[in-house]
């Protein structure tokens, strides 16, 4: 039976920014996708060919599970995640409601470290496949209004780092991709509207010209496109006119 797609590609958040970017870009290579995020609809309308999209909640882990399975069973196995999903909900630290921390540390982390449970496994036994988180420069140095978010992206950082070492005997490469600000729906989730408007200024200070989702899901694929031997640990990007 000839295959007529290159390997399978796991995207979680591809209802949106980067992952929809990064869903697009693969797609124009010729992968076969498994596309992940709460709003199904979004992800139906890119319409892309050999792409199976699931309304999965990365926080539960068994659907999760379930979802790369049923994806490998359609496609082959898994050859790279991009753990891409994630939230931030900025807030001033002895005003914000703790159910905002909660949120970030389960999709950003936990969320992450399900899409690790259910692809590395595999990934080890076969001695090869790429697992890609996505942090931030949040994952590197702290902002202002930012700390629980900021603590979520330094363990998105420090797990990664962790990962890599423990899978580089298997073959498996792990890789960091830690953007600046990027042009997407991520800052439209805070609920406090004077930290919105503070970050839409910092934005504006750059002349508007922040990273766009393109730009990251380039990074995202050139380092998925090295050869199996070359692992990049880490890529940071962000607007040239971004300072911090
Ligand atoms: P968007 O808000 O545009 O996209 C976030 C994606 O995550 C959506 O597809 C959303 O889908 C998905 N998501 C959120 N919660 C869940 C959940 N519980 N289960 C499954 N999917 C979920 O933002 P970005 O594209 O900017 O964000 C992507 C990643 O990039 C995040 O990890 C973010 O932290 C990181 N990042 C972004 C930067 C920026 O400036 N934009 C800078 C640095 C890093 P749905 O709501 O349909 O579930």
């Amino acid at each position: 039976m000839s295959v007529s797609h290159k390997p399978l590609i796991v995207i979680t958040g591809a209802s949106s920014g980067i992952g929809l970017a990064t869903a697009r870009l693969f797609s124009a290579h010729g992968h076969a996708l498994l596309l992940l995020a709460r709003r199904l609809e979004k992800m139906q309308a890119l319409d892309l060919p050999n792409t199976l999209a699931l309304p999965v909640d990365v926080t539960d882990r068994a659907a999760l599970t379930a979802a790369v399975q049923q994806a490998e069973q359609r496609f082959g196995p898994a050859d790279a995640i991009v753990n891409n999903a994630g939230v931030m909900l900025l807030g001033e630290i002895t005003r914000q409601d703790p159910t905002q921390w909660d949120q970030m540390l389960d999709v950003n982390v936990k969320g992450l470290l399900n899409g690790v449970y259910a692809t590395a496994k595999g990934m080890t036994e076969r001695k090869r496949g790429s697992i890609i988180n996505i942090s931030s420069v949040a994952g590197r140095k702290s902002f202002p209004n930012h700390v629980a978010y900021v603590g979520s992206k330094f363990a998105v950082h420090g797990l990664s780092e962790n990962l890599r070492e423990e899978l580089s005997a298997h073959n498996v490469r792990v890789t960091t991709i830690a953007p600046g600000a990027v042009e997407t729906e991520l800052l439209g989730h805070t609920t406090d509207e004077d930290i919105k408007t503070g970050y839409q200024a910092w934005k504006a200070e750059m002349g508007g010209k922040v990273l766009s989702a393109e730009d990251v899901a380039n990074a995202i694929h050139y380092a998925y496109a090295q050869p199996e031997g070359v692992c990049i640990r880490e890529i940071v990007l962000a607007a040239t006119r971004q300072q911090a």
